[in-house]
């Protein structure tokens, strides 16, 4: 068991914090503080910041970086870290269009698509929730109806991650058979909707609604599809390479194991909790050098008891959610079905429990931990929205107990 980084990595991540403080933190401390939305311009100016240290959808920048797992784990943790609206923001932005490229050549949406993605300037959403249909997703309303070669898609979609500001949307919807597909809609070909939704922390995170009516999508955009093609003629060999795979990576072996809407879930699931994570790394960090600032009674509040116990208890969230989401990933690397309820068990601990870790690090800070002038609010707001996105605490410690209990267990199917 090998709980560090490589050198390489570290060298990575002492770089990546340099970018991060650079140009990144000051975006986000002056956006949350404004309190508005991103733009699309505000994601695509992130977007090409990024792309110059290597984080691109494109693998000719990202390829060897991508190849570790454990490396993806590390980078979602220190966006989260500093501003996990912008890791919403980057999270989609630099997934879901990387599939663009290995899409067979003369397929309209990788031609239309892919000199976007080159150039960072796709703003990508995942939308599977609806107004009545979050925990239980088995009732969507929306409809896929195939017409000829195309499907139309009707319906509302609701709580986006950069909904209103996407150009291309990674769509769940329900095809005649009433299974689940997901679609790839190009915004400028297949036009939706969007409004945007007010929310209590990750201010600067654009959420909303989507519309679609009478959508009409190539139905060649299917994830299905698009699967499908990976799958065979030898695209996954060019996959791995391209990734720089290492010989006993298994990741690849999950697509054919699970369902693409789980496995997409899953994978979502575990990048909330390592935003969870660095939001708790966030509150540490300051709480330890308050501690050792703020004087009371003559002596830095550091030297108090009842202070180190609440040092004590926000340094073992971080690291009890580190550990969870490593674990996840490692089995993810080795292609192990067990990562969908490890990746549950990672979201619901670290999503659960930051939200003590930043009532800590306020408690800490005293009455400047309420103040807007420090940052310590902000990790609370941040923290309590953790829980909710990509599948609630309850709903990941039920999908932990079916599998602790095993078949007919499962208290919600
Ligand atoms: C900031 C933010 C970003 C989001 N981003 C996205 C996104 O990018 N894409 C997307 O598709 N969705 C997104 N979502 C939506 C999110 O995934 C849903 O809000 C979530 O799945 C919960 O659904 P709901 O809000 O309808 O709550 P409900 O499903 O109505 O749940 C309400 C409460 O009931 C509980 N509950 C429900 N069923 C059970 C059960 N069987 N047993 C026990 N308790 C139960 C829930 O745990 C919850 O506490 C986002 C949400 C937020 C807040």
């Amino acid at each position: 068991m090998d709980f560090g980084f490589s050198e390489d990595q570290k060298i990575f991540r002492d770089s990546l914090r340099d970018f991060l403080e650079k140009e990144i933190v000051p975006i986000a401390d002056e956006k949350e503080k404004i309190g508005e939305p991103a733009t699309r311009e505000d994601a695509i100016d992130i977007a090409k910041r990024f792309k110059k240290i290597g984080l691109s959808p494109d693998i000719e920048d990202i390829g060897g970086f991508a190849s570790d797992l454990s490396t993806v784990g590390l980078v979602a943790e220190e966006l989260g870290r500093v501003s996990p609206s912008i890791a919403l923001l980057m999270g989609y932005s630099l997934s879901i269009p990387a599939v663009l490229q290995f899409l067979p050549d003369g397929m309209d949406l990788k031609e239309r698509l892919l000199p976007k993605m080159k150039r960072s300037e796709i703003v990508a959403t995942y939308s599977l929730t609806e107004p009545e249909a979050g925990s239980d997703s088995r009732a969507l309303k929306t409809t896929a109806v195939l017409d000829g070669d195309e499907y139309v898609i009707n319906g509302s979609k609701t709580w986006a991650s950069n909904g209103p500001i996407s150009n291309l949307a990674l769509l769940v919807a329900k095809v005649e058979s009433g299974e689940q597909e997901m679609f790839f809609i190009d915004r400028d070909q297949s036009p939706y909707d969007s409004s945007e939704l007010g929310h209590l922390g990750l201010k600067f995170g654009s959420t909303g609604e989507l519309f679609l009516e009478d959508c009409r999508v190539p139905a060649e955009n299917t994830l299905t599809n698009i699967i499908g093609g990976i799958m065979s003629g030898g695209k996954i060999e060019e996959l791995t390479e391209d990734l720089e795979m290492p010989s006993d990576s298994h990741v690849m072996d999950l697509l054919g194991m699970m369902n693409p809407v789980s496995l997409v879930l899953a994978f979502l699931r575990i990048g909330m909790a390592f935003m969870a994570t660095g939001i708790s790394q966030a509150c540490l960090e300051a709480s330890v050098k308050y501690s050792k600032e703020r004087v009371a009674f003559g002596k830095p509040i550091g030297k108090f008891q009842l202070i180190q116990n609440m040092l004590f208890k926000i340094a073992t969230i971080t690291e009890t959610s580190r550990l969870l989401g490593y674990k996840a990933l490692d089995l993810a690397a080795n292609g192990s079905p067990e990562f969908r309820t490890a990746s549950s068990m990672a979201k619901a601990y670290s999503c659960k429990e930051v939200v003590d870790a930043a009532s800590y690090a306020i408690e800490i800070h005293g009455g400047n931990g309420l103040s807007d002038e420090l940052p310590i609010e902000r990790y609370f707001r941040d923290a309590r929205m953790m829980s909710i996105p990509d599948g609630t605490t309850n709903m990941n410690t039920l999908v932990v107990g079916r599998e602790l209990l095993g078949p007919g267990y499962s208290a919600y199917v």
